[in-house]
């Protein structure tokens, strides 16, 4: 997820990551993963190699064990030319219950990755990030493990009519996202702003000109991430509930809607249950991926049977 104001990505699960781009995973401060099986965090390395020598901090989420996970994964090579590096690269893996206990612990390349300051921490509500552009949240599923869903939300959206802007002889620039932030935390409207001009010298406003003049107010957009699941009354439920009015859900459908035995039995959704998951939540629109690949050449009937169950809901 790409918050491009911002100037930084979020990552949900670290699967193939060889098609992101290295300046987009360079981005990502936070990555929720929802279990570890293979699929889904074998891309570590990939996203660790690049942040090798780097003044970075990333925070990885994941489930009842993710720490240990974690562990494993720098455990798997030699550090002994970690410490020289310049710059520290310091991870943060967080591994999540179901009732909102968690254990924590850091990681950093100058100590050669070894587990440090591990503790226990809470979160509640299943808010796990709480900022002035965005809130993250959890839910625990059931894949006969633990497998996490994940909402995003921002609180509001704020938009910037650049042409507004040089009409009133200012220029566009990072300054921009202290002023979205300022708007966001509900600033007082005589809070002085200080804005660069186009002609490189700087005016100082107040919030509330800016604001009624350049910027506009709307309400904030929502998604959720859902994978790896079985459908079960309960995870349904918990689906609904942390899905509720999202702009877009992304959801796992990897089976065909007539192979509901198939998908019970493997712990996973069908297309049909899919589409009523999103229709149950309020979704807006829903994004079906993670077909099994024993139904290759028949990813466009398996959209429509999402976009029929969500459409047409029994
Ligand atoms: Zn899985």
């Amino acid at each position: 997820m790409d918050l491009r104001f911002e100037r930084r990505c979020l990552l949900f699960d670290l699967g193939d990551l060889e098609p992101v781009p290295a300046r987009r995973l360079l981005r990502v401060g936070h990555a929720f993963v929802s279990h570890a099986h293979m699929d889904h965090f074998a891309g570590f390395d990939r996203l660790l190699r690049l942040c090798l020598g780097r003044e970075k901090a990333l925070h990885l989420f994941g489930p009842p064990g993710f720490v240990d996970n974690v562990a494993g994964k720098f455990a798997a090579y030699t550090w002994n030319l970690a410490p020289g590096y310049a710059a520290d690269f310091a991870v943060t893996a967080t591994a999540l219950e179901e009732d909102g206990s968690a254990l924590t612990a850091a990681f950093h390349s100058r100590r050669r990755f070894v587990r440090e300051g591990e503790r226990r921490i809470r979160f509640e509500d299943g808010v796990l990030v709480r900022e002035e552009a965005l809130t993250v949240r959890y839910a625990t599923l059931d894949h006969g493990i633990p497998s996490l869903a994940y909402r995003v939300e921002e609180p509001a959206h704020v938009n910037v009519f650049k042409d507004r802007l040089e009409a009133m002889g200012l220029a566009v620039g990072p300054w921009l996202r202290a002023l979205k932030r300022a708007v966001l935390r509900g600033d007082p409207d005589d809070r002085p702003v200080a804005a660069p001009g186009r002609d490189g010298t700087e005016t100082v406003l107040p919030l509330g000109r800016l604001r009624a003049e350049a910027l506009l107010v709307t309400a904030g957009q929502a998604i959720a991430y859902v994978v790896d699941t079985a459908f079960t009354p309960q995870t349904a439920a918990r689906i609904a509930d942390l899905a509720r009015g999202v702009d877009v859900l992304f959801i796992e459908s990897p089976f065909r809607a007539a192979d509901t035995e198939l998908a019970a039995l493997k712990r996973h959704l069908t297309t049909g249950q899919a589409g009523r998951l999103a229709a149950m939540a309020g979704a807006k629109r829903v994004v079906p991926f993670h077909f099994s690949p024993r139904y290759q050449g028949q990813e466009e009937e398996m959209r429509r049977e999402v976009e029929t169950a969500f459409r047409h809901p029994m």
